[in-house]
């Protein structure tokens, strides 16, 4: 399994669970897996799919991530196909075909296809050794994502009783996990769990004042890197996408609203790195399988943690540091509220008022939040800080709070314990408002009482004493502050209480991170240009021909040979055919433009064999050749295909070198100018081009140079 993992998908080392999951699969028993978004939930059925001989069934209920989830396995040399209502039936029916005759491993298929009777036909005429049941919580009601296709499902277990049959989700409460489990017959799978703590990812809470600002000055940090923006309403959206274009960001909006065309094209500018941010309503994101989203903001807060840590889950899937921000304002849980009034049903609309407050509390934390997180998914954290929140992370100044929650104490105490936590600081600041001097609280003796402390800053201060037990907080949409026990207690016996101080602003400033590899900026940002351009070749998503992750060690180690390059995480045997010449091309160049040595790589796992297929010329070049043949001018092939003169020249050279036979005699530069390169080459040798091109003072471009150096080659 550790061959096929490196082979095919370059990985060095399971994740957590995986290997676990993938022995039990082999073992030919059922299995039901929880894993957190980003878990590496795919590698479970698609690395058993490779070791066993029939072919795996995966269903998926989202039909725009079937291509892009095929496409990124056919990018690593396996056979996978699917077949669901976007292929015509020619189409279905040549796969079909292809998967009878056992030249399909993995075949993605929409629960829908379970109901058609020659659908269960073909499945019986194939030799199916795994059914994968993927985002598994669709079949549950109970669920937030419910589709009734997947009801079609529980027919599984009937019609394949002797092939294991393994679910996978990352959201399941225990009422949905029971329900997975009795739909699709799993009772006697064994469960596996993982933690859902996402130890990369950077969670804090800032005030929503001057927000616009805060989030300009958080994206810069982020510039060139993908970024969820969440809004509450499409107006909100399509407001914030356009300011944010007019500060110069590529942002886009996408919202429910839009039309399917153009929601499809926001998805694939975001897919394909043409967009970097995309200003969504939670609408977004369940078609979205990217693993390189380093940043999600929300900047109006979710209705529920679930749905907050769903969201915050999509940040970060390929594990690298990635940052969560959440805009918190009082004014925008009214927005929520102004929704859950309209709610007729009187025990759903308590249920979502609770879950707001559950958000409001989180907000208000000053202790860790990840901690809280956890527990409220049901998981106990160990230590008591993440060094992963900005509770933990941002040094917190005390100060001797005595006095102060004297103060507050008595003032809750004179109110008589039944007014909300804004009315008792009405009181403190001596605010004659109608109510108060209904209530004649102006008369009180704490009526006036605080001079140094603002409205917001003793709002902070109320809160800190409601986390740590001063006060009581009842329930409902009115909470009423009351004094505990502990409070009493504080008052009687003359005690004295430190504080946190009152943060008047947090500032923007990117979370640090840590872990990360030392890598170079300017040679990743190279990578990300080559990796652009073919994607763009090869018309798939960028991460699909390799991840952030994988470019970072790249622009770390400086692999400048095959050898070494196959050594990257990420690597496996097709890619390196496919990518590698380029990839370590590019790398020796710049290697030997900043006088820069390549780092060893650390010895990992046995590097695979080179049983490799050759692939002669990757299908992207035929445009280039069929261009050639018709004798364009260099310039216009370019043009043609929106790719950069000096990427149609690599063609060039990669067609020659295999063995290609072109007239490129067309091609000739005009004869002075060419046998100036040639002597050039001839004086400096024409393995880097820099030398020759400051030679001839940049009178040449580099295109033009590197034309000529393959001309006279030939
Ligand atoms: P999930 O379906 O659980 O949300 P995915 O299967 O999409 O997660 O995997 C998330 C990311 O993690 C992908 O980019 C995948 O390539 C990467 N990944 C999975 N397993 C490993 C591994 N063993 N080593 C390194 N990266 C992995
Ligand atoms: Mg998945
Ligand atoms: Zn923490």
């Amino acid at each position: 399994m550790n061959n096929l993992l490196k082979k095919y998908f370059g990985f060095d080392e399971f994740r957590p669970l995986q290997a676990d999951i993938i022995n039990n699969v082999m073992s030919g028993k059922d299995g039901f897996v929880l894993m957190p978004t980003g878990g590496g939930k795919s590698l479970c059925y698609q690395l058993p799919a490779l070791a066993l001989s029939g072919v795996t069934l995966v269903v998926s209920p989202l039909i725009a991530l079937m291509k892009d989830q095929v496409d990124a396995l056919k990018a690593n040399g396996i056979a996978a196909e699917f077949i669901n209502s976007t292929l015509t039936s020619e189409q279905i029916s040549e796969i079909c075909n292809r998967a009878r005759a056992g030249e399909v491993k993995i075949l993605y298929i929409a629960p829908e296809r379970f109901a058609l009777s020659s659908f269960k036909d073909f499945l019986a005429s194939l030799e199916i050794s795994l059914i994968a049941v993927d985002e598994a919580h669709c079949i549950s009601e109970w669920g937030h994502d419910f589709r009734p296709d997947y009801r079609n499902l529980n027919q599984l277990k009937a019609m394949f009783p002797s092939v294991p049959a393994i679910a996978l989700t990352a959201t399941a409460t225990i009422k949905v996990r029971e329900d997975i489990i009795r739909q699709l017959h799993l009772e006697k799978a064994p469960i596996f769990i993982s933690s859902f703590n996402r130890e990369n990812l950077h969670i804090r809470v800032v005030e929503k004042k001057q927000a616009f600002y805060k989030l300009v000055e958080i994206l810069k940090n982020h510039s060139g890197e993908s970024v969820i923006i969440y809004c509450f309403s499409r107006k909100d959206t399509e407001e914030i996408a356009h300011n944010l274009v007019l500060n110069g960001f590529k942002a886009r909006a996408y919202h429910a609203g839009l039309e399917a065309n153009e929601r499809k094209l926001v998805q694939e500018l975001f897919i394909k790195d043409k967009v970097g941010i995309i200003v969504a309503t939670i609408a977004f994101g369940m078609g979205i399988d990217k693993s390189d989203v380093r940043l999600v903001v929300h900047y109006t807060f979710p209705k529920s943690l679930e749905g907050y840590y769903q969201e915050i889950g999509r940040a970060g899937r390929d594990g690298l540091e990635s940052e969560c921000v959440l805009f918190y304002t009082y004014a925008d849980a009214r927005k929520h509220e102004f929704f859950i009034k309209q709610i007729d049903d009187a025990q759903q609309a308590r249920l979502s008022e609770e879950k707001l407050n559950q958000v409001l509390e989180y907000c208000s934390l000053t202790t860790c939040r990840k901690k809280y997180l956890l527990n409220y998914f049901g998981e106990q954290q160990q230590a008591d800080e993440c060094q992963s929140c900005d509770c933990c992370t941002e040094v917190k100044e005390k100060f001797d709070g005595t006095e102060i929650t004297q103060k507050i104490l008595s003032a809750v105490i004179r109110t008589q314990n039944r007014f909300g936590k804004n009315y008792v600081i009405d009181v403190l600041l001596g605010r004659k408002n109608q109510k108060v001097l209904l209530n004649h609280h102006d008369e009180l003796s704490v009526f006036g009482i605080v001079k140094d402390f603002s409205e917001h800053e003793l709002g902070q201060l109320t809160t800190e004493l409601i986390n740590r037990g001063y006060l009581l907080k009842s329930a409902g949409e009115y909470p009423i502050i009351s004094i505990s026990k502990k409070g009493q207690e504080f008052l009687l016996n003359n005690e004295t209480l430190e504080l946190i101080k009152p943060q008047v602003d947090k500032t923007a400033t990117k979370a640090k991170s840590k872990g990360k590899i030392e890598h170079n900026p300017e040679l990743f940002e190279s990578l990300r240009e080559l990796r652009k351009t073919m994607a763009e070749e090869a018309n798939v998503p960028p991460f699909v021909i390799f991840s952030d992750a994988s470019l970072r060690e790249m622009a770390h180690y400086l692999p400048i040979d095959k050898e070494a390059f196959s050594k990257i995480s990420g690597v496996g045997a097709k890619k390196l055919e496919q990518f590698g010449d380029d990839f370590t091309r590019l790398i020796k160049v710049f290697v030997k433009e900043h006088g820069l040595s390549p780092e060893p790589l650390p010895a990992k796992t046995k590097v695979f064999e080179a049983d490799i297929v050759k692939v002669a010329h990757p299908q992207y070049y035929a445009k280039t050749k069929e261009l050639l043949q018709k004798k364009i001018p260099l310039a216009r092939i370019a043009k043609n295909q929106n790719l950069k003169p000096i990427t149609v020249i690599n063609h060039l050279e990669k067609m020659i070198d295999a063995g290609e036979r072109i007239d490129l005699e067309y091609l000739k530069l005009p004869r002075d100018r060419y046998e100036v390169m040639c002597r050039a080459f001839h004086e400096f040798g024409d393995e880097k081009l820099k030398p020759v091109f400051e030679y001839l003072s940049g009178r040449y471009t580099y295109d033009e140079l590197q034309l000529a150096r393959l001309l006279n080659r030939l």
